[in-house]
């Protein structure tokens, strides 16, 4: 057993960690990662959002130029899927190979051990993995030990891909199936049913709610469904039973309306969701835990206030992003000796679901502040009015803002259709910085690109 003090370890190495590793190392902090992939960057890089989007855009290239036969693009225009492939994991390998110069860099200040970590005690990490065993005693920990794709327990379940078949290092879907059965209507299912229809396959979604996205705004996922490819059936209210293996592929039993019913298909992605994973220990170190997540305030800190929990460990909001904020706000206060210091927003997370278009949202919508009591003033902008939508022959959509009423201050926003990916970005700033319709109509958003549309919503109500 070897044996180390530090200032702070961390469990985990991704989107949680890293960012509060990098920033208290740089000033003068001695900081452990500990994780058992022995590299930085956590699900995300190895398996989730960098990868999906690699092969997505591989998909979204396809069909903009197959779109693009009426402005002049011809020739003989295919698409295949081991070359999306390829490019996936060129963009994988190079993001690795970046991150272990950054870490290089700070050596010796910060060391990433690789294996997995328990916690002993509140102040004691012990890591176990391929270089050996590891004592590692620290005044901070943080606790960034992320999430995992939750696989239902029903017959049939190991019979079924699921996102790390497709999107990591090393995917075990190496060619698109003729026909595809997506179990579940989350934002992982409908970005997967939209990638592999762009490549070829007839896909099928089941979904056991009555909505697409269960969970978030009802308004903002009709408005998706309503732009979805018809061509992607979804069939909503249908709760998968079992998945057995036929000769040609698989077998799916769900019941919908009381009834049962069969669809068959070469292959089922089964896409319900994630869960936080917690390291062995929380209890030992006196965390508390509730519903299978630390509970954490808005600086990050657990019930045990040197420990923290920023990232999808928590729950509360699991995107990258939102980690990488989150490992800051921790990094904050740790650097401040253990004191809330520093606070996350949680309302101000952008979200976009990466289907064809794109839909993306933050802050305060309609569905929420009614549930609240009150009605915010709404502004749209129509993307058929749009140039850039019009530019790129894609005028299906809308940017809708969310104002308080009185101060007009920006609450929330959603955007569906060309380039909403971006467009929440601005619109994100905006919430988070408080700015009013007047502030947001009196910047010149650029033209011809479908920011104008941020300025003018704003514009017609002031
Ligand atoms: P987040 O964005 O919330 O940080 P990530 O997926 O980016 O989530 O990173 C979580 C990382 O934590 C993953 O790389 C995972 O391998 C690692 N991990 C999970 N459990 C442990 C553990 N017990 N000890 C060390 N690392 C862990």
């Amino acid at each position: 057993m070897q044996e180390l003090t530090v200032d702070v370890v961390t469990i985990g190495a991704g989107g949680g960690a890293y960012p509060a590793a990098f920033r208290l190392a740089r000033s003068g902090s001695r900081v452990v990662m500990t994780d058992p992939k022995g590299v930085m960057s956590g699900n995300c890089l190895s398996e989730g959002c960098v990868p999906s989007k690699a092969v997505r855009e591989v998909a979204q290239l396809y069909r903009r130029a197959r779109a693009g036969e009426r402005m002049g693009l011809h020739g003989q225009l295919s698409v295949e899927y081991p070359g999306a492939l390829a490019h996936k994991r060129w963009v994988q390998d190079l993001r690795y190979r970046q991150h272990a110069e950054e870490l290089q860099a700070l050596d010796p200040l910060l060391r990433l051990i690789t294996g997995e970590a328990q916690l002993l005690d509140p102040h004691t990490v012990l890591v176990d993995g391929p270089e050996g065993s590891w004592r590692l005693s620290a005044r901070s920990v943080v606790v960034a030990s992320g999430s995992d794709i939750t696989v239902p327990k029903i017959p049939g379940a190991e019979l079924c891909l699921t996102s790390r078949d497709l999107f990591a290092l090393e995917p075990t879907l190496l060619a698109v199936p003729d026909t595809m059965l997506v179990v579940g209507a989350g934002y992982i299912g409908l970005e997967a049913a939209g990638i592999l229809h762009s490549f070829g396959t007839r896909v099928e979604v089941l979904e056991m709610e009555d909505q697409i996205l269960p969970g978030m705004d009802r308004d903002f996922a009709a408005l998706l469904a309503a732009n979805l490819d018809p061509e992607i059936q979804v069939r909503l209210g249908s709760r998968v039973q079992s998945v057995e293996a036929t000769p040609e592929g698989r077998r799916v039993t769900y019941v919908r309306e009381g009834k049962v019913h069969t669809a068959e298909a070469h292959q089922v992605l089964m896409a319900v969701g994630r869960h936080p994973v917690l390291p062995p220990g929380l209890a030992e170190a006196g965390v508390e835990v509730e519903a299978g997540r630390p509970r954490v305030n808005h600086s990050l800190q657990t019930s045990v206030p040197h420990i923290y929990a920023p990232g999808d460990v928590n729950g509360r909001s699991m995107l990258f992003h939102s980690a990488v904020r989150q490992s800051l706000v921790a990094a904050g206060c740790i650097a401040a000796g253990d004191r809330a210091a520093d606070h996350f927003d949680f309302q101000a997370v952008p979200t976009t679901v990466f289907t064809f278009p794109e839909a993306a949202y933050v802050g305060l919508l309609r569905g929420e502040a009614q549930r609240q009591g009150f009605e915010l003033h709404e502004s749209a902008y129509n993307f058929e009015e749009d140039s850039r939508a019009q530019i790129l022959g894609e005028l299906s959509g809308e940017l809708r803002l969310f104002f308080a009423p009185g101060s007009l201050r920006l609450m929330g926003g959603w955007v569906i259709g060309v380039d909403a990916a971006q467009l929440i970005g601005e619109i994100g700033v905006a919430v988070a910085a408080g700015l009013t319709a007047d502030q947001l109509a009196r910047f010149p958003d650029q033209h011809p690109m479908a920011q104008e549309g941020i300025g003018k919503a704003a514009r017609r109500l002031v």
